[in-house]
């Protein structure tokens, strides 16, 4: 398949000519090539969208409602399609990928809800005969930089309310998925979303996001990323001004007490720590276990580990898909590698699976440290794979100090009965996400996204929180007294 760039409603040829070519990782089949666009590329999308935004912000919040309806009639219409494109380009299994989809379905339901909301607020004046209010409006077009990982639910966090709020987009998905781009600019067409709107540009981060990022026309830059790229994008977006929401990486943890019901939060971490081969921006890389359980703990857990099928995600028996990269199998080994130099010890797994049916494709055997300290690198560091640390505490206190001493803020989790030490932790865990018997992943749509420290920048996605990063706040003062009133001076 030949992807092309999707600009002012129509497939376009690029200018340079040449491309990428996008393989699964299950098994090295090639699947499409995309174009590797250059800043030309980007200013014809800008311009497209940046015409189209002017007619767009006056289409009724409703009716541009209207076409997310739509919008997610089509991926629900297309969810067993599209969820097998995006196991195909990602890796992850299919249960997972039908779960991602019907996020991009529920997060367009959402935001559809919001053009019939979008509130803003009226207050009473200081002075007499005078109204006022405050609506929120579209900044104008947005850059949407998203990674690999979730290919189409971190788009639809980002475009949906960008949309409905009266924006119009350019969005540079990862060049390791770029078919569920291609999907989603399909049903764009289905539904006859105006004629630039929507825009798709592929190719490298530092041509076409840098493009994206110092064009003047742009004035929002959404990202998803590594915290590495993330520091940069926000560099550059300073020097040019821009609005900028980071989304970034984590270290997340599940804490485990001793009053813990250990065969819940054994399934809470099998959970968080492998699926998805352990590639979720919350997926958990540390488990903080009081002394008092942590054998047993080990002990469930390797006795749950034996049940983790790996291989193509397209089986469903599998649970556990290939990395994403060839480069991403290695970057992982190689945390292990400082793991055992560090002392740590493996309980389980530790290998890159080379042997038949694994040799076509990059696969991980799911990793158990123990005997892990806090401020080893590999618990302190964002490994991106199926590699789980065990560190020993004696106290809630130390194992809120352990979560909390990491550079990274997304997602912590406890499991403890006690309403007390649940009470304390989650006020005292520093994470933008806290889960009480629960893992660390399974964030909803209506709730905002995101996290503290090396996470993020303030900013949020998906829930109303998203809205702040697409909008703009207008105060509007109205004075009908007909004569002039002066705030804060005519007080008497
Ligand atoms: P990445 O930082 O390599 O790339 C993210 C996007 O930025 C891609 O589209 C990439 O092409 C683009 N990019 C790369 N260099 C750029 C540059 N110089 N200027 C502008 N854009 C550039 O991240 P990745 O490997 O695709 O994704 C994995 C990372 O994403 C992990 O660190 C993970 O934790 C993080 N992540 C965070 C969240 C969150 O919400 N906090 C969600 C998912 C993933």
């Amino acid at each position: 398949m030949d992807i092309k760039n999707y600009i002012n409603g129509e497939w376009v040829e690029h200018s340079n000519l040449q491309n990428i070519v996008v393989t699964n990782p299950a098994n090295g089949e090639q699947l499409a090539t995309i174009p590797l666009s250059t800043a030309d590329d980007v200013g014809k999308a800008v311009a497209a969208a940046k015409k189209a935004q002017k007619s767009w912000a006056l289409v009724p919040a409703p009716k541009r409602a209207d076409y997310l309806y739509a919008i997610g009639q089509k991926m629900k219409e297309k969810k067993e399609y599209l969820a097998t494109v995006l196991t195909k380009e990602m890796g992850k299994v299919l249960e997972e990928a039908r779960g991602e989809v019907q996020e991009g379905i529920d997060m367009a339901y959402y935001m559809a809800g919001e053009g019939r909301r979008l509130f803003g607020e009226t207050t009473p004046s200081e002075l007499a005969n005078k109204f006022a209010m405050s609506v929120r409006t579209p900044v104008g077009v947005v850059a949407l930089l998203t990674p690999w990982n979730f290919p189409v639910a971190i788009a639809t966090w980002k475009s949906f309310p960008a949309m409905v709020a009266g924006n119009t987009f350019i969005w540079k998905p990862s060049n390791e998925t770029p078919m569920m781009a291609f999907e989603m600019g399909k049903i764009f067409e289905e539904v006859n979303l105006p004629a630039g709107v929507a825009n798709i540009v592929y190719g490298t981060g530092p041509t076409v996001g840098t493009a994206l990022i110092e064009h003047p026309d742009v004035k929002v830059i959404s990202f998803t990323g590594s915290t590495t790229t993330g520091s940069k994008v926000a560099e550059l977006g300073g020097k040019h001004l821009k609005k900028i929401s980071l989304e970034m990486g984590g270290k997340n943890a599940v804490i485990v007490m001793d009053d813990a019901d250990l065969q819940l939060a054994t399934e809470g971490i099998l959970w968080s720590a492998f699926g998805t081969a352990g590639q979720r921006c919350t997926a958990c890389s540390r488990v903080i276990v009081h002394k008092d359980v942590r054998e047993e703990l080990e002990n469930r857990l390797l006795e749950a580990m034996k049940d983790l099928t790996i291989g193509d995600g397209l089986d469903e028996s599998v649970k556990i898909g290939p990395v994403i990269s060839k480069a991403a199998l290695e970057k992982i080994n190689h945390y292990v590698q400082i793991g055992k130099q560090e002392g740590a010890k493996i309980l389980s797994g530790g290998r890159i699976l080379s042997e038949a049916p694994y040799d076509k494709g990059f696969f991980y055997e799911p990793t158990l440290f123990t005997n892990v300290l806090p401020n080893m690198i590999i618990a302190q560091e964002e490994i991106f794979g199926p590699v789980v640390s065990l560190i020993e505490v004696a106290s809630l206190d130390e194992a809120i100090e352990v979560n909390n001493g990491v550079k990274f803020g997304l997602s912590s989790s406890i499991f403890s009965q006690n309403v007390n030490t649940i009470f304390r932790a989650q006020r005292d865990l520093d994470t933008g996400i806290v889960y009480v018997n629960a893992g660390t992943t399974g964030a909803e749509i209506h709730l905002p996204f995101g996290g503290t420290k090396g996470t993020g920048n303030g900013h949020r996605d998906s829930g109303i929180a998203a809205l702040d990063v697409y909008t703009e706040w207008k105060s509007i003062y109205v004075d009908f007294s007909g004569k002039l009133q002066r705030a804060q001076i005519d007080t008497e």
